[in-house]
């Protein structure tokens, strides 16, 4: 097994258990050069074992540790051992009787680059470094003999597969291929999923608890819902008794599938509109119209993919919640979120303070929102941590 030996001082994340090593931070490597994926050693500058990991010879994040146990050897059933884990974490979801939810997140479950979900009787996979790549058929067959299923798909469609010199790929790993639309169950709601064309693995199940915390605000409420995506929040609201919704986002499909999924839960709601158009638009298009709703929900899809664009998106987040701030009734309340990792809880609530101020509105923060908990965040991986959300009212 070839060494990754790092620079001196180099050592400090790791014995923190931070799982990544960068390039900057190695010396060199002992032994024949790793190919991509391969699982080498990685030791201090001064020899001391540090921990084991999937070697990656194009990303910045040269390796990724599997273990950082000496004597834990990197096989077949180490992924068994890994995936039995995660599966226990996922219990009470499963008692009560939740069928979509996150099976294993990442490096927060000890799987650096393996993100499955659970969709009904489907299983879908992200492998999205090398080491997952590298271990990508063992771990579907431990699936396999895991957790029943109909069949597993691939969704490793995403970039970071670029900056592991892997292309993106989707389609089926084991068994029957998906139908067009998946069921699932969470709670009392009830879902359509398009696992092979949807975003990510076809459905928002970070957002779960966040659709129950909706709940208690919808009853007798007239609801803006903007990115609505396939109706998630609208389903809980409407549910909670909510009179109108409307829901606005730019994708055609996403809202047809919307429609399906709200007829699904409440077939007989009157009062549901869906506007296929840009949220930026809408919301000033509705403030010349002067209408007013009880509740705005904002999920808009990630702004800022990088530290030079966090700027702008922070703009456009106040762009949005300054609107939103001024469509809504007194004792109105607004329910918004991030889903970028690098808008740290404390800059996005600076910045609806911000838009808030702007608007003219005073509001306070009710509750704090963040990724439902099969989304868990590793307290030594922090970077695990990016959904972040407040419930607001305007007082
Ligand atoms: N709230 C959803 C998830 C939102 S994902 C849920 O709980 O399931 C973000 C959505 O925003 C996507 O459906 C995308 O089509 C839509 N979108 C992205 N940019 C938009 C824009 N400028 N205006 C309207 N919709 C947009």
């Amino acid at each position: 097994m070839a060494e990754i030996i790092l620079a001196a001082k180099r050592e400090k994340s790791l014995l923190r258990r931070h799982p990544w090593v960068f390039s900057g931070a190695i010396a060199h490597i002992r032994g024949n050069p790793p190919s991509a994926g391969e699982t080498v050693d990685i030791r201090a500058a001064d020899g001391a074992f540090l921990g084991k990991g999937a070697f990656s010879p194009t990303s910045k994040i040269r390796v990724r540790v599997w273990t950082f146990e000496a004597d834990e050897e990197i096989t077949p059933l180490f992924f068994s051992r890994r995936l039995e884990r995660a599966l226990r974490a996922r219990a009470t979801l499963v008692r009560e009787g939740h069928t979509g939810y996150r099976l294993v997140n990442a490096e927060s479950d000890g799987l650096p680059g393996v993100m499955i979900d659970r969709c009904g009787d489907y299983l879908v996979g992200q492998f999205l470094t090398t080491g997952a790549e590298y271990w990508k058929t063992t771990i579907v067959s431990a699936l396999n003999r895991l957790v029943p299923n109909r069949g597993i798909f691939e969704r490793s469609d995403t970039d970071v597969r670029l900056k592991e010199g892997l292309p993106k790929q989707i389609g089926l790993l084991s068994g029957q291929k998906p139908p067009d639309l998946v069921e699932i169950r969470e709670g009392a709601y009830r879902f359509l999923v398009d696992i092979r064309q949807g975003h990510k693995t076809g459905f928002y199940l970070d957002q779960r608890d966040n659709r129950a915390a909706v709940a208690p605000y919808a009853k007798g409420a007239e609801v803006l819902n903007c990115f609505s995506y396939t109706g998630g929040f609208a389903v809980a609201a409407l549910n909670a008794g909510a009179i109108r919704v409307v829901n606005v986002d730019s994708s055609s499909d996403a809202l047809a599938l919307a429609r399906k999924n709200i007829n699904l839960n409440s077939p007989d709601a009157t009062g549901v509109t869906y506007l296929e158009g840009d949220v930026f638009t809408v919301l000033r298009a509705f403030r010349e119209e002067n209408r007013l709703f009880d509740l705005i929900i904002l999920d808009p899809p990630k702004f800022a993919d990088s530290r030079q664009h966090l700027e702008k998106a922070a703009r456009g987040y106040k762009d949005i919640n300054l609107l939103a701030f001024k469509l809504l009734r007194p004792e109105g309340f607004l329910i918004t979120f991030s889903c970028s990792g690098l808008m740290t809880p404390d800059l996005f609530i600076k910045t609806i303070a911000w838009a808030a101020l702007d608007a003219g509105r005073e509001a306070q923060i009710l509750r704090y929102l963040n990724q439902a908990s099969d989304h868990p965040t590793a307290l030594n991986f922090p970077e695990a941590s990016y959904l972040k959300g407040l419930i607001c009212r305007v007082t």
